[in-house]
């Protein structure tokens, strides 16, 4: 059996393991992928902290924004070839014939499995992908520049379509980290105003050089009538990136009445909702997951175009443990990709 280098976890709330495992094999209908490159997303220290409901079997790999080569194909694969460059997506598979699946709502489809969740994922030199659900990355495109818009990207610029900001509206932004940089730079191309909402002057700065066109931090006085009173009256579309309950209540806050509110964001528990202010205001509050394989080749066409660039730091999968730690505590510039050789 070939080894590889991989970072496991192998339990809850624990350092990830550095360890050798053995290089997996394309069953029917699977591809073997050689990772060149894997973001490292807010939701990798949700997977490993156990945090959700439904929580990961251990041991498991984490690692959804892998980007590599194909290098080798199963039985009956036909979509792609040896040497093609994917990327392994959050969402992994799904069945491609219920409701969901049939009306391109494949995220919530029930047979649906994530990559480096349920599935083993790209925090190694090789794992296994679907062939139907991979990205196709632009020639334009390094692997390194790719790997934050195939969650961070696609997930920000499809929150903001479901915010249905229309061009020349608000689009207010919670949260500026490797999802809300690439949403600030989608919604400017999309014809939005932006105004940006973090607790970090440092991210508040970054939003700034990336064209918002207001800054609040969350941490100084109400920052819902601050966005309120930067916008006359209050954002017409909310994403809430921000892995912070506090940021939730604070979020639907600063929506305009009859406005959309997105959660993104998924840090464990629940939020109180100003249920008269919900009510009296017609303000929708909705959920948005990742995106559909189209707003992925969207969200990518973006940035081989050159309108969106991840700001990225190139780490080696050894130095994991400590990205989490600085991801964790908000010291990330916008996104760490790891760097495979
Ligand atoms: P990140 O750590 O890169 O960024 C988070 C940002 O939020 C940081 O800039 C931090 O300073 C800021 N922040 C923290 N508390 C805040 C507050 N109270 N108000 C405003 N800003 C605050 O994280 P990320 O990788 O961008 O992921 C963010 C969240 O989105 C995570 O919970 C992740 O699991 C989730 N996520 C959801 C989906 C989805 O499909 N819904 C996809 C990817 C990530
Ligand atoms: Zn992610
Ligand atoms: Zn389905």
């Amino acid at each position: 059996m070939t080894k590889m280098h991989v970072a496991m976890v192998e339990h809850f709330k624990k350092p990830l393991v550095l360890r050798e495992w053995d290089v997996p094999i394309p069953g029917a209908g699977q591809i073997l992928v050689k990772t060149e490159a894997c973001g490292v997303c807010h939701t990798d220290i949700h997977a490993a902290s156990g945090d959700w409901p439904v929580k990961p079997t251990l041991p498991f790999i984490p690692g959804h924004e892998g980007i590599g080569r194909v290098s080798a194909v199963g039985a009956g694969v036909t979509l792609v070839k040896e040497g093609d460059r994917v990327g392994v997506p959050w969402l992994h598979s799904a069945c491609g014939h219920c409701e969901y699946c049939l009306t391109a709502w494949e995220t919530i489809c029930p047979a649906e499995t994530f990559t480096g969740y349920n599935t083993n994922g790209a925090f190694a030199e090789y794992l296994l992908a679907d062939p139907n659900y991979v990205a196709h990355i632009p020639a334009s495109l390094s692997a390194e520049e790719a790997a934050p818009i195939i969650c961070a990207g696609i997930t920000s610029y499809k929150g903001i379509k479901q915010t249905e900001a229309k061009p020349g509206e608000w689009l207010a932004v919670s949260g500026i980290g490797g999802l809300g940089h690439l949403a600030i730079q989608y919604a400017k191309h999309m014809g939005l105003k932006v105004c940006a909402v973090d607790i970090d002057d440092g991210k508040l700065a970054l939003a700034k050089k990336l064209g918002a066109d207001a800054i609040v931090n969350a941490k100084v006085g109400d920052p819902a009538a601050a966005v309120k009173k930067a916008t006359d009256g209050g954002a017409h579309g909310v994403l809430i990136t921000a892995p912070s309950l506090s940021a939730f209540k604070q979020g639907v806050g600063m929506t305009r009445k009859h406005g959309i509110c997105v959660l993104v964001g998924i840090p464990p528990g629940d939020f109180p909702v100003p249920l008269f202010d919900v009510v009296a205001d017609c303000i929708s509050i909705r959920g948005s997951f990742v995106g559909n394989r189209e707003d992925l080749a969207e969200a990518l066409s973006f940035a081989a175009e050159g309108k969106v660039k991840a700001d990225i730091e190139l780490q080696p999968l050894s130095a994991i443990n400590k990205v989490f730690t600085r991801l964790e505590h908000g010291d990330v510039a916008a996104r760490v990709v790891l760097q495979f050789q």
